[in-house]
């Protein structure tokens, strides 16, 4: 093969690109073409990823040609997003492969100073609120308007994985660096945050809603903190919370992006979740009494076995929960039979139920249908039933204008997107009380998550973060 002088010249040029020689501004694309032109501008064409493409060699780009492309066009460095992602991974890794960096700990620390680094170099201006949630702000073009706010967390179950909450913050500072890169003011201003304490009860996203009791202060945490000593340690006053909290109008909107934690886009081979809302929870303890009796001398027909009727009662609340269409779901988690011996005819038991769905009035139907089913088991075992209601979450709903156009973006994309709702609790939920929210879920593999398996794969978070950063544009042009 030959080259002229300037052929010569261009092909260094191109090699300095790819091998980071040349002192440029990089914004690196997924599934890149390079063409010379006979000006000698490099051209960079994109290609659309998709879920089975392999995650594609970074590219660099130069700043002058990344202006001529549409904002539509803009893409996040899949590559550095996993590069970061696989390093923030490595603070608190433990030996089974997984992550143990909880709440308050010296590794939550650890990994907090790595994201405000990130941060800055996204050119970000960092502040603490008084939860000790890191605000990563950007100015935007209008004044007046609210901001939009993009987050999640970093803290981690012990011995939990390295995507659940750091997709989400990890993609958000590589929206704020894209923006950065192409020096681009949003309409809006833009906040990123990680919120504290997420997996001990959502503290951060609470305390910004204004929804946080004094008394949880007090509780300790598993850093061995309290929550109240903990959110010192990081840098927050805790007795000045009331200056964090965002009144409603104060958010224009709220965009997480978050793992699935759950199989059904592993399953089905979907790229995107557009999350409908994440559901609500009722919980009751119940209590079945029977008679207590020797299981040696009592005949079978004149028993009122408390075990037995509960058993039955369990597999009720399958067949109703079952029986209704929707994407409801309800649990008999936990079960106790008093007094508890291999000689004695359990007289008493006492279980959980718990229901969940978007839909609160639901829960309320199917644990009417649930009850009335049990009058015969009431009646077949000659027991009682008692239902003690003790807990209620409820269900909060995405923006039903955002999630389309969540869906709208992946289709442009040229990713599969399904609408669902999110069976776990996340900070958007907090949030939610206060600000319109949008959730995007991208697939955990075979569903695991809150342990060292848990895995989503590089190019499905490099989607998820593109479907973040053209929802974003896209909410910047159409809110105010
Ligand atoms: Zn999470």
């Amino acid at each position: 093969m030959y080259f002229t002088a300037q052929g010569k010249r261009i092909l260094f040029i191109l090699m300095g690109i790819f091998f980071g020689y040349l002192p440029i501004t990089a914004s690196v694309y997924t599934g890149v073409g390079i063409f010379v032109d006979s000006g000698g501008i490099i051209i960079l064409s994109v290609s659309n990823t998709t879920r089975s493409g392999k995650t594609s060699q970074a590219a660099t780009l130069m700043p002058a040609t990344s202006a001529k492309l549409q904002k539509v066009q803009w893409r996040v460095n899949g590559v550095r997003l996993n590069q970061n992602l696989q390093k923030l991974g490595t603070i608190g890794a433990n030996a089974s492969g997984g992550v143990s960096r909880v709440a308050f700990s010296e590794a939550d620390w650890a990994g907090r100073t790595y994201v405000m680094n990130l941060m800055q170099a996204a050119g970000l201006e960092i502040q603490i609120d008084q939860a000790g949630n890191i605000i990563g702000r950007r100015k935007g073009q209008m004044s007046g308007l609210a901001p939009l706010m993009l987050g999640s967390h970093i803290d981690t179950v012990p011995e939990g994985g390295r995507y659940d909450g750091s997709v989400g913050v990890l993609a958000a500072i590589e929206v704020a660096q894209i923006l950065h890169e192409y020096e681009y003011t949003t309409r809006h201003p833009l906040e990123i945050v990680v919120f504290v304490n997420e997996e001990g009860g959502k503290t951060g996203s609470r305390v910004m809603a204004g929804k946080i009791m004094e008394k949880e202060f007090d509780l300790v945490t598993k850093s061995g903190k309290t929550i109240r000593d903990g959110i010192r340690f990081i840098g927050g006053h805790p007795d000045r919370l009331e200056e964090s909290r965002r009144q409603v109008g104060r958010i224009a909107a709220f965009l997480e992006l978050h793992v699935e934690q759950g199989a059904v886009l592993d399953s089905k081979g979907i790229s995107i979740g557009a999350v409908e809302g994440i559901v609500g929870i009722k919980r009751w303890n119940v209590t079945i009494e029977g008679i207590p009796n020797h299981a040696g001398t009592t005949p079978m027909d004149q028993r009122h076995d408390a075990l037995l009727a509960a058993a039955k009662l369990i597999e009720t609340v399958n067949r109703v929960v079952t029986e209704m269409p929707g994407s409801q779901v309800g649990t008999v988690g936990q079960i106790q039979a008093f007094p508890g011996a291999p000689n004695v005819i359990p007289g008493k038991v006492s279980l959980s139920l718990e229901i969940r769905d978007l839909d609160m009035d639901k829960i309320d139907r199917l644990y009417d249908k649930i009850a009335i089913a049990a009058q015969n088991i009431i009646q077949e075992f000659g027991v009682t039933i008692q239902y003690d209601h003790f807990y209620t979450s409820r269900s909060a709903l995405t923006d039903s204008h955002f999630r389309k156009i969540i869906s709208e973006t992946a289709d442009l994309l040229g990713l599969s997107a399904k609408h669902m709702p999110s069976g776990a609790g996340h900070d958007a939920q907090s949030i939610a009380l206060v600000a319109p929210i949008g959730m995007i879920f991208i697939p955990s593999v075979d569903g695991i998550s809150h342990s060292p398996k848990e895995f989503s794969h590089p190019q499905d978070i490099t989607n998820g973060a593109n479907v973040l950063l053209q929802t974003t544009l896209k909410l910047d042009a159409v809110l105010n």
